[in-house]
This record gives C-alpha cells, sequence and structure tokens, in this order.
C-alpha cells in the first residue's frame, strides 16, 4: 500500500517509489470526483496500476514534470494501458523523449519507448484534475524542458527534479545550467509563497518557506 498523504481536504495524493532511482510517482486526485493523474510514471508500471487500483480513483491522464528516463520509462505503456492522454513536458524537453530508448539502455531499462505526449506544456497553461486547477511553470535549469504543477488553492506543488529537500537538480546532463535553475526557483517558485508544500522527484517533500530559509544552495535568496 502507497503511503497517503492528504492535501488539504479536496485532493490526495500517494507517492509510488519506482525504478532504481527510487523516483517518485505521483498519484494526485480530486476527492469530489475521485479523478486522478499521474506524475511521472517512470517505470514498474504493474506497481503504479496497482496502487491506482488501491487508491480506488480513475485516471484521464498523465503528467509528465520532464524527460529524464526515471520519470518517463513508463508513460508510453502506460498511456497505452489507461487509453488516457500524456501532458508536458515543456517541448525543450523533446530530446530526451526521442532518445529514451537510448537512455533506458544506459541503465539497463528494457520495454520503455520514445514517444510524444498528447499535449506539450507552456508557462501560464493550466491542467485539471477532476475540480482542482494547477498552474504550469516552466522552470529551466535541471533539463530545458521542466516544469512544475502549482494549485493556489491547494498552496501545493509538485516540482520534479527542479528543488529538492535540501538541494535542487543536478545540472551536469545535457541542457542543465545550475544558474538557470537557481533563477527558476528564486523568480519562479519561491514568490508563491512561504506556506506552498511540494513534492519532488526524489525523498521527501518540503515547503517553499523550509527551503528559502535552509537549503544552502538558496542562501541569500529573499
Ligand atoms: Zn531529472
Ligand atoms: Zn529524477
Amino acid at each position: 500500500m502507497p503511503a497517503e498523504t492528504e492535501i488539504k481536504a479536496k485532493a490526495g495524493a500517494a507517492i509510488i517509489p519506482v525504478t532504481l532511482f527510487e523516483q517518485n510517482c505521483t498519484l494526485i486526485w480530486c476527492e469530489a470526483t475521485r479523478k486522478a493523474v499521474v506524475i511521472d510514471p517512470g517505470g514498474d508500471v504493474p506497481r503504479i496500476r496497482a496502487a491506482i487500483q488501491q487508491s480506488n480513483v480513475s485516471v484521464d491522464k498523465i503528467w509528465l514534470t520532464h524527460g529524464h528516463i526515471d520519470h518517463v520509462g513508463g508513460a508510453a505503456e502506460l498511456r497505452d494501458a489507461l487509453k488516457v492522454p500524456i501532458e508536458g513536458p515543456h517541448v525543450e524537453d523533446k530530446f530526451l523523449l526521442d532518445n529514451v530508448v537510448a537512455s533506458g539502455a544506459r541503465f539497463g531499462m528494457t520495454g520503455v519507448r520514445d514517444f510524444t505526449p498528447d499535449r506539450w506544456l507552456s508557462e501560464g497553461d493550466e491542467g485539471s484534475v477532476g475540480q482542482l486547477t494547477f498552474e504550469i511553470l516552466h522552470c529551466p535549469g535541471h533539463s530545458p524542458g521542466s516544469v512544475v504543477f502549482f494549485s493556489r488553492e491547494l498552496r501545493f506543488a509538485h516540482v520534479g527534479d527542479v528543488l529538492f529537500n535540501g538541494s535542487v537538480g543536478r545540472t551536469d546532463l545535457p541542457g542543465g545550467s545550475h544558474d538557470t535553475l537557481i533563477r527558476s526557483i528564486i523568480e519562479k517558485l519561491l514568490p508563491l509563497g512561504d506556506d506552498i508544500g511540494f513534492i519532488c522527484g526524489h525523498g521527501a517533500g518540503s515547503s517553499f518557506g523550509q527551503e528559502r530559509k535552509t537549503n544552502p544552495f538558496l542562501a541569500g535568496a529573499t
């Protein structure tokens, strides 16, 4: 049974760690409608499907925060199984989605496929899950096409690998830029408010306030 987290009373979430990278595949649902989204199905699709069944929700879309293999390796397979569209990431990560098979091979991940999402996401776009609305923030730096899903109402964000509890995303992979990443965090995420809680791509979540005050990579951020 995946650990369940309540996001206010209107939404629920379950984290399903997948792949050898222990990536936080995340199921988020609207309590009123029990409609759900799967964020970053990186692999281990049977485990993701079991978690969906246990949570008793109806998934009607897949969201991708960025194009790295541990976040997208199971996306094409899950899209086929559930017959739902894939939304995201930003088109600047197309070069990664065009090379899923090649990057999977480097980590012994078989059965993965290159694919094109049904919808690329851009800054200012919106995504919905049942009655919940999420704003799309384009936050490059970890990868050029990284996006963050932000719910103003829930005071919650899913930040992928942009920001972590006590750290930030690595920037040594193709298209990465540390300066760009820090700017994304300081200019787009932190101004949303100290009270915003987040789930990230690996490890425990946190809040923007806690990271603003204690994250060594953000020292000096106001
Ligand atoms: Zn990544
Ligand atoms: Zn990752």
